[in-house]
């Protein structure tokens, strides 16, 4: 079983290899082909008897085709181990200061281009190479005397090899594109393949018509020049007239790698080149020495890369999912698959409509990025990658958790669970209640809620309020004991004293949202007066519309007696405007954030801005109030620039909040 997977994926892996290094037109993703190479690395390591010596695990990428002269490199070019987020790097920080316990580092951008070997002897280039697998690369020399900033000879008549990345700039790459669209012909992928497709020529016309360029970033034989540290070799390069990445930063703690990468991540966009990660390397050379490396990446350095902003991946199923109000929300099932720094394993399909738009079957191939950063959501379907097995979607026409006919009402996309006694319905219901937004009744997960409802403890919200009368019975359950049930009803009692708006979230009345419950609770300030608001006088504030208004004057005619029941248990149903940071600088209203506050960090703003009534989006549009701004601001700022929209650095921002 494990031996048939370890070979299905050696073959794949192959074929991926071979369309990537030598063909340069990938057929699948760099996701799907790290999530492979991650799989095969994991496999072989809890199975080390079934390693082959052909694995790709042990060989470092790229195959040599015949029409390029080989070249044999002196010292092997290695590739980078690869990591995907923070505690990964910390592994590897500890790994290295076992080693090395007082150790720097070097932070680099790892360009997306392929790498080269350079070669000069008494000061004039000789020889430039391809990576290849590692010990045999292509000559490519022909090309490369064509790239402008590679000098053709040196300040010094020296004789020194130099490594670093070719790469083509966005701006050839775009043109490049536009040009062969115009002709007709294929399109390159991705800078990346475009840059090796270019340095593959065998007539330099063409690589020099596609204006490439390099960056350089490794001395192979750095005592030949006494050179002691990475910074020290990146310098020395410099000064013989190759071109060294700017933004590089000696680091000696985590948290600054953390901050680097954070940066990065945000202005990429905003460089003339693309990367796919950052590179973290010790600086110290004989540290590096002392630390060696494996048949096929160094021990001393690691590349960290950034998450895909979209992945691909195997819708399996698709199911659906009745909410508070009994709306029924279609939910892909997905192949796992990890998705800007988390796995996903399923995504929102909204509605009937935008399935059947995007025609997305059971069995497709999808395109799934994150909302807002947030939900995972299908973009597209791969339809090329069908296989004719796929089933056309299908809407329900009856809950599927209680049966009843669902309902489709005029001018929406969304179907609705009628049934008011429908479990799911109760359920998400009380979930709600106690969300962190609304009640925030702490230790009461998703699953707590259901089996409680499920074991008959929970079926309307004041149940949560008589829980404390079955404290034994409660304690005796699976799963729970004395402290896990006096927690839970401590913070029982503690929501009591909640201010209105929480209240008002927790009820769950239709298009009532946390921002909506906010106004209310401000205006009116007691639950009494908003039950005795007729419609008039609802639609009378401003944000409260017809639909809302209606919404709210047909909740308490339903709902008097729950009302005046969770007021005799003794919740509180005042606004509390006082405790609360709310700030008309801030309710209601977005806001985007970019670059590096000095004062906080972008979680601390984050919740400021939230906590005052606000919320922080990921992308500027007309909609947004401020764009907030820090040093080294990345391309919202000059979207908000472009858009008219106002810009508070730091200092403003702070008056504002201060303002509460
Ligand atoms: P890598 O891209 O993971 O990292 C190593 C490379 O980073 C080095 O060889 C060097 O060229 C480059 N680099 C850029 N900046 C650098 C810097 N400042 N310092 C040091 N090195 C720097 O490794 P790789 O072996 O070149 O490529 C493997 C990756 O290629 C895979 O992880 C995958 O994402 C992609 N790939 C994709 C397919 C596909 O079919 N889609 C197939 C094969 C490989």
């Amino acid at each position: 079983m494990v031996e048939k997977r370890i070979d299905e994926l050696i073959k794949k892996i192959n074929i991926a290899n071979y369309e990537y290094y030598t063909l340069d037109t990938p057929s699948i993703t760099d996701q799907e082909y790290d999530d492979m190479m991650d799989e095969l690395i994991k496999l072989e390591t809890q199975n080390p008897n079934l390693v082959r010596n052909d694995s790709p695990t042990l060989r470092v990428g790229g195959q040599v085709v015949s029409s390029f002269k080989k070249v044999t490199h002196e010292v092997p070019m290695m590739s980078l181990g690869d990591v995907f987020n923070i505690d990964e790097i910390k592994d590897f920080d500890e790994r290295v200061r076992k080693v090395v316990p007082k150790v720097s580092y070097v932070c680099e951008l790892k360009i997306d281009g392929l790498s080269v070997s350079l070669k000069y002897e008494k000061g004039k280039l000789v020889r430039a190479a391809t990576r290849g697998d590692g010990v045999v690369g292509e000559d490519i020399t022909h090309n490369v005397r064509t790239i402008k900033n590679v000098p053709l000879s040196l300040p010094k008549d020296i004789d020194i090899e130099v490594r670093g990345e070719i790469y083509m700039p966005i701006t050839s790459f775009n043109k490049l594109n536009e040009e062969r669209e115009k002709n007709g012909e294929n399109l390159f992928a991705n800078p990346r393949n475009a840059a090796a497709g270019s340095v593959r020529q065998l007539d330099s016309k063409v690589a020099a018509s596609r204006n490439l360029a390099t960056f350089l970033y490794h001395l192979p034989n750095p005592e030949k020049y006494g050179i002691n540290s990475q910074m020290e070799a990146l310098e020395f390069m410099k000064s013989l007239g190759f071109t060294v990445n700017p933004n590089i930063k000696k680091i000696d703690d985590i948290a600054e790698i953390e901050d680097y990468i954070t940066h990065y991540a945000e202005v990429r966009d905003n460089l003339e080149y693309d990367i796919d990660g950052i590179v973290i390397k010790v600086d110290n050379l004989s540290d590096q020495k002392r630390l060696g490396a494996t048949a096929k990446v160094p021990r001393w350095a690691i590349a960290y890369k950034f998450p895909a902003k979209q992945v691909l991946t195997k819708l399996t199923n698709i199911e659906f999912c009745v909410g508070r109000t009994g709306k029924v929300t279609p939910r892909a099932d997905l192949d796992p698959v990890r998705l800007a720094g988390s796995v996903v394993r399923s995504a929102t399909l909204n509605n009937e409509d935008y399935i059947k738009s995007k025609d997305i079957r059971v069995g497709d191939t999808v395109s799934i990025r994150k909302a807002g950063d947030i939900i995972p959501e299908v973009v597209e379907v791969i339809k090329e990658r069908r296989t004719g097995s796929e089933f056309p979607f299908e809407m329900i026409k009856d809950c599927p958790i209680c049966g009843s006919e669902l309902v489709r009402n005029e001018n929406e996309a969304a179907y609705y669970c009628l049934n008011k006694n429908c479990d799911a319905r109760k359920i998400e219901g009380l979930i709600h209640f106690v969300s962190r937004d609304a009640m925030f009744i702490e230790g009461f997960g998703d699953a707590i809620v259901e089996d409680f409802y499920n074991y008959g403890y929970l079926k309307r919200i004041p149940d949560f309020y008589y829980l404390k009368d079955k404290k034994q019975e409660l304690q005796e359950l699976e799963g729970f004991g004395k402290k896990s049930i006096d927690n839970l009803l401590n913070s029982i009692e503690k929501s009591k004293s909640n201010s209105l708006e929480r209240l008002i979230f927790g009820l769950g009345i239709k298009h009532v949202g946390k921002k909506k419950a906010s106004i209310l609770a401000k205006y009116y300030e007691t639950m009494d007066s908003l039950m005795s608001a007729s419609f008039d006088d609802l639609r009378g504030i401003t944000d409260i519309g017809d639909k809302i208004a209606k919404s709210i004057v047909d909740y308490f005619v339903d709902n008097k007696d729950l009302i005046e029941e969770l007021k005799s248990i003794g919740l509180n149903m005042n606004y509390l405007g006082s405790t609360t940071n709310i700030n008309d600088n801030f309710n209601g209203l977005h806001f985007v954030l970019t670059g590096t506050l000095e004062s906080l960090t972008r979680n601390e703003a984050k919740k400021l801005i939230e906590d005052a009534g606000g919320d922080v989006t990921s992308s500027v549009s007309g909609n947004t109030a401020a764009v907030i701004v820090g040093a080294s601001p990345g391309s919202k700022y000059d979207k908000a620039i472009k858009l008219g929209i106002p810009v508070w650095y730091e200092e403003e921002f702070m008056n504002k909040l201060g303002g509460m």
